[in-house]
C-alpha cells in the first residue's frame, strides 16, 4: 500500500479521495487544505476522514480567470496533451498558450489529434512548426479506437493531462481509454462530475483523476475557449517560446521587444518563413499580460 491517498477531483469545500484499491470517498476539508487540487498527494488522518497532510508538489497546472486570480487545475503532471480536432476548429494561440504554461511546470508537451475519422484537423505547415518544437502529433480516434494503443502506450506509467477546447473529445477519449484499460471496479471513479448539459451532453465541471491498469493516469479538465497561463516574468514567456527566444539571441539589441527594431532576428525569421507569425503573435498578446499579472501578485 502506498503511504499516501490521492486527489482524484476537488469541489469547493469538498475533495474524492482514494487510498490504493479503494473507491474514492467525498471528504471535506479544513480550510488550511483549500488549495488542494486533482492529482495532489495527502496523508489522512487515523480516522481516514479528514486530511492530514499535503504532500510536496513535483508541479500544479494553474491558470489565470478573466479577473486575474490564479486558479489550480491540476497537480503533479508528468505529460500535457493538448487535444485538438477538425471540430470545434483548433486554433494556434490555444496551443501556444498551452505551451507556456506546460514548459513551465516543467511537464512534457504532447500534441494529440483526435476524430482521425472525420479528417484533417490542422494544414500540414503548421503542424510543421509545431515538430520543430518536439511536438510530434499523435492522431486518435475516441469513435473508432484508432490509435489508442499508441496513446496508451504513450501514456504508460505517468500521470497525463488532456487540455483543450469542449468537444474535442477529451471525456470521450478517456471513457474509450477506460474501456479497454481501465482499473477493476473497486478504483472505477464515480462519474458524478459528469454532469449532462442541455443537449444531453457531458460536461467535465472539474479536473477529474482516472488510473488506469497499466500504473498511468489521466485527468479529464474541463474545456476551455480561452486559457491564461500564470507569466510572472519574461523569462517564463521565453521557456514558453524556446524557438522565439533563440532568435532573440541574435536580436541587435538586448532589450528588443521584437516589433519593429533594427536588426531584429526574429522579425527577420518571420520575414524567412523560418518562424510562423503566428508565434510572434501569441508571444506580443502573452508579453501584454505581465505587468497586469505582476501588480495582480502584489
Ligand atoms: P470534450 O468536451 O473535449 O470532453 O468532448 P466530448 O468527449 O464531450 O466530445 C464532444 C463531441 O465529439 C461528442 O459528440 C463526441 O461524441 C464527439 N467525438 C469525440 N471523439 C470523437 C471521435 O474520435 N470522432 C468523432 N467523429 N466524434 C467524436
Ligand atoms: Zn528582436
Amino acid at each position: 500500500m502506498t503511504p499516501f491517498a490521492r486527489v482524484f477531483a476537488r469541489h469547493n469545500q469538498m475533495a474524492d479521495i482514494a487510498r490504493d484499491d479503494e473507491p474514492p470517498r467525498r471528504l471535506r476539508l479544513h480550510r488550511r487544505f483549500r488549495d488542494l487540487a486533482c492529482g495532489d498527494r495527502v496523508e489522512l488522518d487515523t480516522t481516514g476522514e479528514q486530511v492530514d497532510h499535503l504532500l510536496e508538489r513535483d508541479n500544479v497546472l494553474v491558470r489565470r480567470d478573466g479577473f486575474g486570480r490564479r486558479k489550480v487545475i491540476a497537480a503533479n503532471i508528468d505529460c500535457v496533451w493538448i487535444v485538438i480536432a477538425p471540430e470545434p476548429a483548433p486554433s494556434r494561440n490555444l496551443i501556444d498558450r498551452f505551451l507556456v504554461a506546460v514548459l513551465n511546470l516543467p511537464a512534457r508537451p504532447r500534441l494529440l489529434i483526435n476524430k482521425q475519422d472525420t479528417g484533417p484537423a490542422a494544414p500540414p505547415e503548421w503542424l510543421n512548426a509545431y515538430r520543430q518544437l518536439d511536438l510530434e502529433p499523435l492522431y486518435v480516434s475516441a469513435k473508432t479506437g484508432y490509435g489508442l494503443d499508441d496513446l496508451a502506450a504513450a501514456a504508460a506509467g505517468q500521470t497525463n493531462i488532456l487540455v483543450g477546447q469542449s468537444g474535442v473529445g477529451k471525456s470521450s477519449l478517456v471513457a474509450a481509454l477506460l474501456d479497454q484499460y481501465g482499473l477493476t471496479d473497486a478504483t472505477a471513479p464515480a462519474t458524478g462530475e459528469l454532469a449532462a448539459s442541455g443537449e444531453g451532453r457531458h460536461t467535465t465541471v472539474t479536473a477529474q483523476w482516472f488510473p488506469l491498469a497499466n500504473g498511468g493516469a489521466w485527468i479529464d479538465s474541463p474545456g476551455v475557449r480561452d486559457f491564461t497561463p500564470e507569466i510572472p516574468s519574461l523569462d517564463t514567456l521565453e521557456r514558453g517560446f524556446p524557438d522565439i527566444a533563440e532568435c532573440a539571441d541574435h536580436c541587435r539589441f538586448r532589450d528588443c521587444r521584437h516589433q519593429r527594431e533594427p536588426g531584429c532576428a526574429v522579425l527577420a525569421a518571420i520575414d524567412s518563413g523560418e518562424l510562423p507569425a503566428a508565434r510572434l503573435q501569441a508571444w506580443h498578446d502573452l508579453a501584454a499580460e505581465i505587468p497586469a499579472q505582476t501588480r495582480a501578485r502584489g
